[in-house]
């Protein structure tokens, strides 16, 4: 039987001990089978056992193994794409709805940390740093639009007030998000994953999905048992493969890597970050970092479109690092890895049905953190009969890649290449 083990990472090797779990050897019935066990699938498990449905989560690894257990820890509200652009898109409606949900998911965060105990060194306040004037001022009509929508916990930061909040001195300015923040992000997901547990919700690691029989009662396989379920969520996103081929064609693996410093010292650290808030740049190609509770910087950025692993991630990070803090040039780097998010056309997530009883959601394209703990509320009120805000997402317009799933990769690499060429220039 396979057993696929945490890539290594900071997160890894800092983890909350957890009881191991058991594969699937056998045939269980439930009502929901939930495939992954990521923020999406384990956000719907608990809000559907909260609302007194029988869950059975299947991972293909461990809990919290793709994205959620990788991810820089950034709380980042909204979506990847400004609520302006999705309402030219879909209407005033649909976009008032979307935006009203724009800061749910920070906010269901701090509600699980708290109801569940969960211990992820959560901390208030996300800042995004703008690299020139032209930034700026799109961070300023930002804020005007998001309180349009009633998210009031923004405040401009102007250059002598981003310096106070971070030590790099090629910031122009920002935008400080107290309802932004961060955490652990492999301990989030193994709390949720506990939380799920102490409601009678059941995971079974190393139990990849590898075939789903359709049908009004469809039955989810694994190679060694099987779900028969009344209602199937598929929660794979980025290392889902080609289990639905559906979902296959309209997005596209990305890779992104992350490195963490030795520890810096209480001072150093103090001097880097003074107030401990994570910080992203507004480059199209974005930096973003943190200092995590032993006061490491936790640095990511640039994409590796098509999800190949970089041999040498290292490499490729430190010297953006060392841009943004040449005071760091002695410091050690302890870890670096890789790790996968969907991206699609419109970079807005993929939402929706197949059938009458199985439901999705993927893709949302770089931020997710945020977005996927509202997806899973939104799953679970669809599955109990109310899907009005499920619609709104599920309605949005989505497109296949240019060039199929053969050219999709050289395209997007180009697109990426000319924004950040943008970047660069300051356009
Ligand atoms: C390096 C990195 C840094 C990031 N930084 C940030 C950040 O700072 N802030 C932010 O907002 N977002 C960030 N993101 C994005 C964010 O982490 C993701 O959007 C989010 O975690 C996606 O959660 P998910 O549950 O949908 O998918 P995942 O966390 O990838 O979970 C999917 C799970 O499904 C399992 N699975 C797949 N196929 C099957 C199958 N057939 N059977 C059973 N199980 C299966 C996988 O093993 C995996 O555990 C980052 C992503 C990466 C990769």
């Amino acid at each position: 039987m396979a057993n696929t083990p945490y890539p290594e990472s900071y997160y890894a090797a800092s983890a909350n001990a957890v009881p191991p779990r058991p594969a699937l050897q056998d045939e269980v019935e439930t009502d929901v089978c939930v495939i992954g066990a990521g923020y999406t699938g384990l956000s719907s498990a608990l809000f559907l056992l909260e609302n007194g449905f029988n869950v059975t989560v299947l991972e293909a690894a461990k809990v919290g193994f793709g994205a959620s257990g990788r991810n820089g820890g950034q709380i980042v509200n909204s979506y990847s794409r400004d609520i302006d652009v999705i309402e030219r898109s879909v209407g005033p409606k649909q976009a008032q709805l979307l935006g009203q949900m724009a800061f749910e998911g920070g906010r269901i965060i701090r509600e699980r940390v708290a109801k569940y105990n969960i211990e992820c060194e959560l901390k208030d306040g996300g800042v995004f740093a703008a690299l020139t004037a032209k930034q700026m001022g799109h961070l300023e009509s930002q804020k005007r639009l998001w309180e349009r929508f009633g998210h009031t916990q923004l405040e401009l930061l102007d250059q002598r007030r981003i310096r106070e909040v971070v030590a790099c001195d090629q910031y122009v300015g920002g935008m400080l998000d107290m309802s932004g923040g961060h955490i652990h992000p492999l301990n989030l997901a193994l709390g949720e994953a506990a939380a799920v547990e102490s409601l009678g919700g059941i995971i079974y690691e190393q139990s990849p999905a590898v075939r789903i029989e359709r049908g009004a009662s469809p039955v989810v396989h694994t190679p060694q048992g099987k779900v028969r379920a009344k209602f199937i969520i598929v929660a794979g996103n980025a290392y889902l493969g080609n289990l639905v081929p559906e979902l296959a064609a309209k997005s596209m693996p990305c890779g992104t890597q992350v490195i963490t410093t030795e520890p810096l010292g209480d001072e150093l650290a103090k001097c880097l970050l003074p107030q401990d808030y994570c910080v992203e740049d507004c480059n199209y190609l974005l930096d973003y970092y943190r200092l995590t509770g032993d006061k490491r910087l936790i640095f990511g950025g640039g994409v590796v479109y098509g999800a190949r692993d970089p041999a040498n991630i290292e490499a490729i990070i430190r010297p953006k690092m060392l841009k943004a803090f040449p005071q760091l040039k002695d410091v050690k780097i302890d870890y670096a890895w890789t790790g996968n998010f969907l991206l699609t056309l419109s970079r807005l997530p993929q939402v929706g049905r197949l059938g009458d009883n199985i439901y999705y959601s993927q893709g949302c394209s770089g931020h997710g953190v945020t977005y996927t703990h509202l997806a899973g509320k939104v799953l679970a009120e669809a599955l109990r009969g109310q899907a009005e805000r499920f619609d709104a997402f599920a309605d949005l317009p989505h497109y296949p890649f240019p060039g199929g799933q053969l050219l999709r990769t050289p395209f997007a690499a180009l697109g990426a290449w000319y924004y950040g060429l943008r970047d660069k220039f300051g356009y």
